[in-house]
């Protein structure tokens, strides 16, 4: 085995790769762009280097660098990780010229594998099925116009050199060939520097289900069952499970006896996933093979209970096959979910900022499932809280997997690992995730790639809105705040005993009511909690609800009208985010009236909201009791009394009757009565 290794990669990859290493005793390298300098990899290695600027180009792609990087630290063998350079056969050769071993297959198998029609002319060889298409090398439009007519539309162009779903354009009819073809050709020549194309038969609701295999020096090939990745938004996964749902005993044989054919005739060694696409009737053909470790691959650890990382340190090291195809057996199902910093509602946009929190669900990093055990969630991520999410590479955070006896198990597993996740600082796709799992169609297993757009009304549904829950959870949430702030203000205040200070949680008595205005996006809504002796009731959109709760560890257990829930609320600035069943809301607080809140300062009383001024029923130098009602505000079509935090005596009115009052206007002045 090797004594130490260097990473050529980042993120969660990067850290997957260095547990794994450590626990066979390998050193490890990282190495890091100027962006990347405080990154999660770089304190987890024993080592690390810097190898250039944050552009991909200057440093996760920059071979000189990470090949200087190697010979300095002493690495005897270089891990690519997937994406960068893991498929880059330049890379692969270059390493073994410089003395390195590459962790992955030959140059000569990513050449053979790099370009779609010529591995499909490989695949043909090696009676391994194919879609219905054209991948010959003549790419005059007429010929291929011609044979996208004996294909029979719809048709599907690709770009022989693609990837990431680039390059390619669904043909409907004849009619339109031309013009996609062109605008194919375009968007693969600016992105690959090369415009041939395939053509193939577009199926109609495919599956995509991939095969894992792995070759070792002496010649070996076994496959590591398969995954389904069908749940794909703009061809790129977001869903993954193993075993695929439906496949039998015999298909998953055919499948995998393919795979090994589609490996041993590149000779191929180390992990490798051929991928497939599969019709409704489970009748399958190659599409194409990835010669790295994908993303998704803890789905099949978790259902053989074995770490695949490992396999391909030995297997790199020369050694064989740790077991070979008899005594290979899964058990149980997985499902992995990608969490990434994007906006779903905006098309999936990438979303960058400050990690400002982060929570994950309990589960242990990287532990492969000891299989049939029910394991917890595994999460692997590459990100901490405060780290900070860049424009300059893929935005995927972490990575969410269970594991359960049956698909059913899984499923509520990540149901219940999404519930668990807080995210703070970017916008992420947790909750159309959560629905995703939740949806008919995924939880009913009718899959096929285009199960995310026939499933849009589920998946993206109108925003209804803070409910009264929120605004119970919300308000409970900021009077626990308060309270807990009070009681740090009078531990430090020279009087701790002053009874200024009271406030104390759920036992906190404030005078009569307590009100609270939140707002979420455009809209405002009031709050008022009033404290009454037999309980504490609570108004919201013109209803009274009858409310307690209690926290405990950081969840708010909250009841209306005795149905209680659970969330927890995070506060961020002036931002409550509330974390509800996978669920997340913002709302932010506008102001407060009736505790020692920042923004209301003592003796001296604001408008919580802007307003009008209806009534005032005190008159300057009048000794008043706390919750005692001094001034009544019209906002929102709503009276809002405000009333005395505390014994006093009205030194100053500032506002009449009939004036209108901006938010955080001082109304009045409170001094302290001397008896
Ligand atoms: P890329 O390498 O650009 O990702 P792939 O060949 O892997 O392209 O295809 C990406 C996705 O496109 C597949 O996972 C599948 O969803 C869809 N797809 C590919 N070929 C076909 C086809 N012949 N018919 C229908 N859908 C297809």
């Amino acid at each position: 085995m090797f004594r130490k290794i260097l990473i050529a990669n980042r993120g969660e990859i990067a850290c997957r790769v260095i547990t794994a290493a450590r626990a066979m005793g390998v050193r490890t390298v990282a190495v890091y762009s100027d962006a990347d300098r405080d990154a999660r990899h770089v304190g987890l290695a024993d080592e690390a280097r810097r190898i250039g600027t944050p552009e991909a180009r200057a440093s996760y792609l920059n071979i000189e660098a990470l090949l200087g990087a190697a010979r300095e630290t002493g690495a005897e063998a270089i891990h690519p990780g997937y994406g960068f350079l893991s498929e880059n056969e330049r890379f692969a050769a270059d390493c073994a010229k410089a003395g390195f071993v590459f962790i992955g297959p030959k140059p000569e198998a990513i050449a053979a594998m790099g370009d779609k029609s010529a591995a499909k002319r490989l695949m043909e060889k090696a009676g391994v099925p194919l879609v219905p298409g054209y991948h010959g090398e003549n790419q005059d439009p007429a010929l291929l116009l011609k044979e996208a007519g004996k294909i029979g539309y719809p048709v599907l162009i690709k770009a022989s050199a693609g990837g990431g779903g680039k390059g390619m354009r669904i043909v409907e009819a004849a009619a339109g060939f031309a013009g996609a073809l062109e605008s194919a050709r375009r968007e693969a020549k600016a992105a690959f520097g090369d415009d041939r194309v395939l053509l193939e038969k577009y199926l109609e609701r495919p599956r995509h289900i991939e095969v894992q295999v792995f070759g070792d020096t002496q010649g070996n090939v076994v496959y590591l069952f398969e995954r389904d990745c069908s749940v794909q938004r703009r061809h790129q996964k977001v869903l993954e499970e193993a075993p695929a749902p439906g496949l039998s005993a015999a298909q998953r044989m055919k499948m995998g006896q393919a795979a090994v054919a589609a490996a041993k005739s590149i000779g191929y060694t180390g992990a490798g996933t051929v991928e497939f696409i599969a019709a409704q009737d489970g009748t399958f053909y190659f599409m194409e093979m990835n010669t790295r470790l994908q993303v998704e691959h803890p789905v099949t650890e978790m259902i053989t209970g074995l770490d695949l990382v490992q396999w391909q340190l030995a297997v790199a090291a020369g050694e064989p096959l740790p077991l070979q195809q008899k005594q290979l057996a899964f058990n149980g199902h997985a499902i992995e979910a990608r969490i990434y910093a994007e906006n779903p509602a905006k098309g999936f946009l990438p979303s960058t900022g400050t990690l400002r929190h982060l929570r994950m669900p309990e589960g242990s990093e990287f532990r492969v499932a000891p299989t049939g055990s029910p394991a917890p969630a595994r999460v692997d991520s590459g990100v901490r809280q405060g780290d900070v999410i860049t424009p300059h590479y893929d935005p995927m955070l972490a990575k969410l997997i269970v594991w359960g006896e049956d698909r059913g198990v899984a499923l509520g597993r990540m149901r219940n690992a999404l519930a668990a996740v807080e995210i703070i600082g970017v916008s992420t796709n947790v909750e159309f995730l959560a629905r995703t799992v939740a949806s008919k169609a995924f939880s009913g297993a009718d899959l096929d790639t285009g199960l995310i757009e026939r499933s849009r009304a589920e998946l993206f549904p109108a925003d209804t809105g803070a409910s009264d829950e929120d605004l119970a959870a919300v308000a409970f949430a900021e009077l626990l705040a308060e309270a807990a702030l009070a009681a740090a203000q009078a531990k430090n205040s020279a009087d701790p005993h002053s009874p200024w200070n009271i406030v104390d949680g759920w036992r906190l008595n404030l005078g009569s009511h307590h009100e609270l205005v939140f707002a979420q996006g455009e809209k405002t809504h009031l709050v008022q909690i009033h404290f009454a002796p037999e309980g504490y009731r609570l108004s919201v959109s013109g209803r009274v609800y009858a409310l307690a709760g209690r926290e405990e560890a950081g969840v708010l257990q909250v009841s209306l009208d005795g149905a209680a829930f659970r969330v927890r609320a995070v506060r961020d600035g002036a931002d409550w985010h509330l974390f509800r069943d996978g669920a997340h809301r913002v709302l932010t607080l506008q102001s407060a009236q009736g505790a020692p809140e920042p923004g209301i300062v003592a003796g001296s009383l604001a408008a919580p909201m802007p307003g009008k001024v209806l009534q005032v029923l005190v008159q300057a130098g009048a000794k008043v009791a706390k919750g005692a009602p001094l001034v009544i505000l019209e906002a929102m079509k709503m009276e809002h009394t405000i009333a005395a935090p505390r014994d006093g005596r009205v030194a100053e009115i500032y506002f009449k009757a009939g004036e209108q009052v901006s938010e955080g206007a001082e109304l009045l002045r409170l001094e302290e009565s001397n008896g």
